[in-house]
Protein backbone atom coordinates (compact mmCIF):
# COMPACT_ATOMS: atom_id res chain seq x y z
CA UNK A 1 0.00 0.00 0.00
CA UNK A 2 2.49 2.24 0.47
CA UNK A 3 4.53 2.15 -2.69
CA UNK A 4 1.28 3.63 -4.32
CA UNK A 5 1.79 7.10 -2.32
CA UNK A 6 4.52 9.48 -2.89
CA UNK A 7 7.39 9.35 -0.77
CA UNK A 8 7.93 12.53 1.37
CA UNK A 9 11.28 14.06 1.69
CA UNK A 10 11.73 15.70 5.18
CA UNK A 11 14.59 18.23 5.79
CA UNK A 12 15.22 18.58 9.26
CA UNK A 13 14.01 15.57 10.52
CA UNK A 14 15.72 14.45 13.56
CA UNK A 15 13.70 16.40 15.89
CA UNK A 16 10.38 18.31 16.67
CA UNK A 17 8.70 19.53 13.40
CA UNK A 18 10.40 17.69 10.93
CA UNK A 19 10.04 14.52 13.14
CA UNK A 20 6.38 14.80 13.72
CA UNK A 21 5.78 15.46 10.05
CA UNK A 22 7.60 11.99 9.29
CA UNK A 23 5.53 10.52 12.55
CA UNK A 24 2.23 11.56 10.74
CA UNK A 25 3.10 10.94 6.71
CA UNK A 26 4.48 7.41 8.07
CA UNK A 27 1.37 6.77 9.77
CA UNK A 28 -0.21 7.75 6.52
CA UNK A 29 1.65 5.29 4.69
CA UNK A 30 4.01 7.12 2.85
CA UNK A 31 7.74 6.21 2.47
CA UNK A 32 9.95 8.74 3.62
CA UNK A 33 13.54 10.35 3.52
CA UNK A 34 14.56 12.05 6.19
CA UNK A 35 17.55 14.88 6.46
CA UNK A 36 18.83 16.20 8.99
CA UNK A 37 22.56 16.21 9.97
CA UNK A 38 22.46 13.51 13.28
CA UNK A 39 22.58 10.25 11.69
CA UNK A 40 22.42 8.82 14.91
CA UNK A 41 18.66 10.25 15.46
CA UNK A 42 17.80 9.97 11.78
CA UNK A 43 18.13 6.26 12.12
CA UNK A 44 16.37 5.44 15.23
CA UNK A 45 13.79 7.68 14.27
CA UNK A 46 13.50 5.55 11.08
CA UNK A 47 13.71 2.18 13.19
CA UNK A 48 10.54 3.34 14.77
CA UNK A 49 8.76 4.33 11.76
CA UNK A 50 9.39 1.16 9.87
CA UNK A 51 8.30 -0.77 12.91
CA UNK A 52 5.20 0.55 14.21
CA UNK A 53 3.86 1.54 10.34
CA UNK A 54 5.74 -0.56 8.04
CA UNK A 55 7.09 1.88 5.59
CA UNK A 56 10.02 2.19 3.82
CA UNK A 57 12.34 5.02 5.60
CA UNK A 58 15.42 6.37 3.61
CA UNK A 59 18.23 8.32 5.99
CA UNK A 60 20.12 10.83 4.30
CA UNK A 61 22.33 12.76 6.61
CA UNK A 62 23.70 16.19 5.45
CA UNK A 63 24.31 19.75 6.61
CA UNK A 64 22.33 21.83 4.48
CA UNK A 65 24.65 25.32 4.85
CA UNK A 66 27.30 22.63 3.23
CA UNK A 67 26.88 22.93 -0.20
CA UNK A 68 28.42 19.88 -1.44
CA UNK A 69 25.97 17.91 0.85
CA UNK A 70 22.80 20.13 -0.32
CA UNK A 71 24.01 19.25 -3.66
CA UNK A 72 23.47 15.24 -3.07
CA UNK A 73 20.04 16.43 -1.57
CA UNK A 74 19.07 18.37 -4.84
CA UNK A 75 20.59 15.24 -6.72
CA UNK A 76 18.14 13.42 -4.81
CA UNK A 77 14.96 15.42 -5.44
CA UNK A 78 15.65 15.32 -8.85
CA UNK A 79 16.38 12.04 -9.79
CA UNK A 80 14.07 9.81 -7.05
CA UNK A 81 11.05 10.09 -8.97
CA UNK A 82 9.11 8.16 -6.25
CA UNK A 83 9.39 11.76 -4.05
CA UNK A 84 6.29 13.59 -4.84
CA UNK A 85 6.47 15.67 -1.52
CA UNK A 86 9.00 18.13 0.02
CA UNK A 87 8.61 19.32 3.76
CA UNK A 88 11.20 22.42 3.71
CA UNK A 89 11.44 22.16 7.36
CA UNK A 90 15.20 22.53 8.64
CA UNK A 91 15.91 25.57 10.06
CA UNK A 92 17.52 27.59 12.88
CA UNK A 93 16.59 30.76 15.18
CA UNK A 94 19.14 33.50 16.06
CA UNK A 95 20.82 34.06 19.45
CA UNK A 96 19.66 37.29 19.56
CA UNK A 97 18.86 41.12 17.86
CA UNK A 98 21.23 42.36 15.06
CA UNK A 99 23.11 45.21 17.20
CA UNK A 100 26.06 42.89 17.93
CA UNK A 101 25.60 40.12 15.98
CA UNK A 102 28.16 38.10 13.92
CA UNK A 103 28.33 37.85 10.38
CA UNK A 104 29.29 34.61 9.78
CA UNK A 105 26.35 33.85 12.19
CA UNK A 106 23.85 35.40 10.21
CA UNK A 107 25.30 34.51 6.70
CA UNK A 108 25.06 30.86 8.35
CA UNK A 109 21.02 31.27 9.12
CA UNK A 110 20.63 32.64 5.56
CA UNK A 111 22.27 29.42 4.25
CA UNK A 112 20.33 27.02 6.48
CA UNK A 113 16.83 29.53 5.89
CA UNK A 114 16.88 30.68 2.75
CA UNK A 115 19.98 29.45 0.11
CA UNK A 116 18.91 25.68 1.07
CA UNK A 117 15.15 26.00 1.09
CA UNK A 118 15.38 27.44 -2.01
CA UNK A 119 17.42 25.49 -3.77
CA UNK A 120 15.87 22.02 -2.67
CA UNK A 121 12.46 23.77 -3.98
CA UNK A 122 14.20 24.61 -7.68
CA UNK A 123 15.44 20.90 -7.82
CA UNK A 124 12.16 19.48 -7.39
CA UNK A 125 10.05 22.18 -9.25
CA UNK A 126 10.49 21.27 -13.20
CA UNK A 127 9.94 17.81 -11.93
CA UNK A 128 6.68 18.34 -10.10
CA UNK A 129 5.26 20.65 -12.61
CA UNK A 130 6.15 18.48 -15.69
CA UNK A 131 4.23 15.79 -13.76
CA UNK A 132 1.67 18.25 -13.31
CA UNK A 133 1.50 16.84 -9.09
CA UNK A 134 3.30 17.34 -6.20
CA UNK A 135 3.93 19.64 -3.24
CA UNK A 136 6.48 21.37 -1.26
CA UNK A 137 5.59 22.56 2.64
CA UNK A 138 7.70 25.51 3.35
CA UNK A 139 8.08 26.15 6.91
CA UNK A 140 8.70 29.88 7.51
CA UNK A 141 7.04 31.32 10.91
CA UNK A 142 4.61 33.96 12.34
CA UNK A 143 7.91 35.69 12.58
CA UNK A 144 7.45 36.30 9.08
CA UNK A 145 4.89 39.12 10.37
CA UNK A 146 6.50 40.67 13.00
CA UNK A 147 9.72 42.10 11.65
CA UNK A 148 9.88 44.15 15.40
CA UNK A 149 10.74 41.12 17.34
CA UNK A 150 13.98 41.02 18.17
CA UNK A 151 15.46 37.47 16.70
CA UNK A 152 18.49 39.18 14.29
CA UNK A 153 17.56 38.01 10.78
CA UNK A 154 15.72 34.90 11.81
CA UNK A 155 12.06 36.43 11.25
CA UNK A 156 13.49 38.38 7.72
CA UNK A 157 14.69 34.79 6.26
CA UNK A 158 10.74 33.39 7.37
CA UNK A 159 9.46 36.69 5.55
CA UNK A 160 12.02 35.24 2.19
CA UNK A 161 10.51 31.91 2.89
CA UNK A 162 6.28 33.23 2.53
CA UNK A 163 7.01 35.53 -0.19
CA UNK A 164 9.10 33.08 -1.92
CA UNK A 165 6.01 30.13 -1.37
CA UNK A 166 3.60 32.67 -2.74
CA UNK A 167 5.61 33.11 -5.70
CA UNK A 168 5.83 29.44 -6.24
CA UNK A 169 2.38 29.03 -5.99
CA UNK A 170 1.28 31.85 -8.25
CA UNK A 171 3.39 29.89 -10.79
CA UNK A 172 3.23 26.14 -10.47
CA UNK A 173 -0.05 25.79 -8.97
CA UNK A 174 -1.91 26.34 -11.82
CA UNK A 175 0.86 23.28 -13.52
CA UNK A 176 -1.09 20.96 -10.69
CA UNK A 177 1.70 21.16 -7.78
CA UNK A 178 0.67 22.36 -4.28
CA UNK A 179 3.01 24.82 -2.40
CA UNK A 180 1.96 25.48 1.48
CA UNK A 181 3.79 27.98 3.80
CA UNK A 182 3.17 26.99 7.52
CA UNK A 183 3.86 30.20 9.79
CA UNK A 184 3.99 28.58 13.09
CA UNK A 185 3.72 30.64 16.26
CA UNK A 186 6.01 29.77 19.47
CA UNK A 187 6.11 25.61 19.42
CA UNK A 188 7.82 23.38 21.96
CA UNK A 189 10.86 22.29 20.24
CA UNK A 190 14.61 22.16 20.77
CA UNK A 191 15.07 25.30 18.52
CA UNK A 192 14.52 27.63 21.33
CA UNK A 193 17.60 25.71 23.66
CA UNK A 194 19.51 25.33 20.70
CA UNK A 195 19.70 29.33 19.87
CA UNK A 196 20.21 30.10 23.79
CA UNK A 197 16.26 30.77 25.11
CA UNK A 198 14.88 29.12 28.05
CA UNK A 199 11.36 27.77 26.55
CA UNK A 200 9.85 28.05 29.83
CA UNK A 201 10.32 31.82 29.83
CA UNK A 202 8.00 31.55 26.50
CA UNK A 203 4.31 32.14 26.78
CA UNK A 204 1.75 30.55 24.77
CA UNK A 205 4.32 27.36 23.17
CA UNK A 206 2.05 25.01 21.24
CA UNK A 207 2.70 21.38 21.27
CA UNK A 208 4.86 19.95 18.38
CA UNK A 209 2.13 17.39 17.71
CA UNK A 210 -0.74 19.95 17.73
CA UNK A 211 1.05 22.26 15.32
CA UNK A 212 1.73 19.82 12.99
CA UNK A 213 -1.95 18.04 13.11
CA UNK A 214 -3.12 21.82 12.14
CA UNK A 215 -0.71 22.52 9.25
CA UNK A 216 -1.90 18.97 7.99
CA UNK A 217 -5.20 20.35 7.98
CA UNK A 218 -4.30 23.02 6.05
CA UNK A 219 -2.42 20.82 3.75
CA UNK A 220 -5.39 18.50 2.80
CA UNK A 221 -7.49 20.89 2.56
CA UNK A 222 -4.77 22.66 -0.09
CA UNK A 223 -4.67 25.83 1.49
CA UNK A 224 -1.26 27.81 0.80
CA UNK A 225 -0.46 29.76 3.91
CA UNK A 226 -1.33 27.81 7.09
CA UNK A 227 -1.34 30.19 9.95
CA UNK A 228 -1.90 27.36 13.45
CA UNK A 229 -2.58 29.97 16.30
CA UNK A 230 -4.97 31.96 14.26
CA UNK A 231 -8.57 32.18 14.93
CA UNK A 232 -10.00 34.44 12.45
CA UNK A 233 -8.68 32.87 8.63
CA UNK A 234 -10.14 36.59 7.63
CA UNK A 235 -7.21 38.68 9.47
CA UNK A 236 -4.89 37.12 7.20
CA UNK A 237 -7.51 37.60 4.45
CA UNK A 238 -7.80 41.71 5.70
CA UNK A 239 -4.33 41.80 5.03
CA UNK A 240 -4.22 40.46 1.93
CA UNK A 241 -6.70 42.49 0.87
CA UNK A 242 -4.72 45.48 1.95
CA UNK A 243 -1.32 44.47 0.49
CA UNK A 244 -3.91 44.23 -3.29
CA UNK A 245 -5.60 47.10 -2.75
CA UNK A 246 -1.85 49.11 -2.57
CA UNK A 247 -0.75 47.02 -5.43
CA UNK A 248 -2.99 48.74 -7.87
CA UNK A 249 -0.97 51.92 -7.32
CA UNK A 250 2.62 50.58 -7.43
CA UNK A 251 2.52 50.92 -11.26
CA UNK A 252 2.05 54.61 -11.46
CA UNK A 253 4.59 56.56 -13.44
CA UNK A 254 4.55 59.57 -11.53
CA UNK A 255 5.54 59.94 -8.02
CA UNK A 256 2.29 60.67 -5.41
CA UNK A 257 1.57 64.13 -4.75
CA UNK A 258 2.74 63.57 -1.31
CA UNK A 259 6.43 63.73 -2.36
CA UNK A 260 6.39 66.56 -5.22
CA UNK A 261 4.34 69.38 -3.07
P1 LIG B 1 14.37 21.79 16.01
O1 LIG B 1 13.75 20.76 16.87
O2 LIG B 1 15.63 22.45 16.46
O3 LIG B 1 14.58 21.14 14.57
C1 LIG B 1 15.43 21.69 13.61
C2 LIG B 1 15.80 20.57 12.64
O4 LIG B 1 16.66 21.12 11.63
C3 LIG B 1 16.55 19.43 13.31
O5 LIG B 1 16.12 18.21 12.75
C4 LIG B 1 18.00 19.69 12.94
O6 LIG B 1 18.67 18.45 12.92
C5 LIG B 1 17.84 20.30 11.55
N1 LIG B 1 18.98 21.13 11.19
C6 LIG B 1 19.50 22.19 11.88
N2 LIG B 1 20.57 22.67 11.25
C7 LIG B 1 20.75 21.89 10.13
C8 LIG B 1 21.70 21.86 9.10
N3 LIG B 1 22.73 22.74 9.07
N4 LIG B 1 21.58 20.93 8.12
C9 LIG B 1 20.56 20.05 8.15
N5 LIG B 1 19.62 20.00 9.12
C10 LIG B 1 19.73 20.92 10.10
O7 LIG B 1 13.37 22.98 15.73
P2 LIG B 1 11.90 23.05 15.09
O8 LIG B 1 11.15 24.02 15.90
O9 LIG B 1 11.33 21.71 14.86
O10 LIG B 1 12.24 23.75 13.70
C11 LIG B 1 11.73 23.31 12.46
C12 LIG B 1 11.34 24.52 11.63
O11 LIG B 1 10.26 25.19 12.25
C13 LIG B 1 12.45 25.57 11.45
O12 LIG B 1 12.48 26.01 10.10
C14 LIG B 1 12.00 26.69 12.35
O13 LIG B 1 12.50 27.95 11.94
C15 LIG B 1 10.51 26.59 12.22
N6 LIG B 1 9.73 27.23 13.29
C16 LIG B 1 9.81 26.80 14.58
C17 LIG B 1 9.09 27.45 15.57
C18 LIG B 1 9.17 27.02 17.01
O14 LIG B 1 8.75 27.79 17.89
N7 LIG B 1 9.65 25.83 17.30
C19 LIG B 1 8.29 28.54 15.25
C20 LIG B 1 8.22 28.96 13.93
C21 LIG B 1 8.93 28.30 12.96
P3 LIG B 1 20.25 18.19 13.11
O15 LIG B 1 20.71 18.96 14.30
O16 LIG B 1 20.31 16.70 13.26
O17 LIG B 1 20.87 18.65 11.82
Amino acid sequence: MSAERPAVLITGASSGIGATYADRFARRGHPLVLVARDKVRLEALAARLRAEYGVVVDVVPADLTDAAQLATVEARLREDGRIGILINNAGAASKGGFLGADGDALDLLIRLNVTAVTRLAAAVVPRFAAAGQGAIVNIASVLALMPEFPMGNYGATKAYVLSLSQALQNEIGPRGVHVQAVLPGATRTEIWGRSGHDVDQIPGMMAVGDLVDAALVGFDRGETITIPPLPDAGQWEAFEGARHAMRANFGNALPADRYTK
